[in-house]
């Protein structure tokens, strides 16, 4: 952790100098915006995940060969609301996050995340040098 990097330090462009409570102010609203988007995409999704399980009933398919699709697209749409079900928590921290000031500072090192990262990323906690020592660290344990 290097708590010595100044704000935007890596992570904005060399002329980032902070930014005025007017262009957070426009910036929040259109995170806003990006974050409640993202959430309703989600919510489609796993309704649609939810009508496919239902036309997936074992009972309705006869033979065994049915059977085990019906089990595959069954794990499938489990895993899916799983991933959806993290995403969405994701999400709505990152609204809280958004709504009391933190969205814009990186939870590890306190640095600016930056709005390009922001926008590629809207759910991200971190900025990209903290990500990427823990993408790091995650692949030195997976080996
Ligand atoms: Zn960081």
């Amino acid at each position: 952790m290097d708590r010595k990097l100044e704000p935007g330090a890596n992570r904005e462009p060399p002329e980032f100098e902070g930014v005025g409570e007017e262009l957070l102010a426009e910036k929040k609203e259109l995170f806003r915006g990006i974050l409640q988007k993202e959430k309703q995409k989600l919510l489609k999704n796993a309704q649609r995940t939810l009508t496919e399980d239902m036309t997936l009933d074992p009972d309705d398919l006869p033979d065994e060969m049915d059977l085990a699709t019906a089990d595959y697209h069954q794990g499938l749409a489990f895993r899916l609301r799983g991933r959806e079900r993290l995403l969405l928590e994701k999400i709505d921290q990152a609204s809280e996050r958004l709504e009391n000031g933190d969205y814009w500072w990186c939870d590890s090192c306190g640095a600016w995340i930056g709005f390009n990262r922001l926008s590629a990323r809207p759910v991200t906690t971190l900025c990209i040098v903290c990500k990427s020592q823990q993408e790091h660290r995650e692949r030195a344990y997976a080996d």
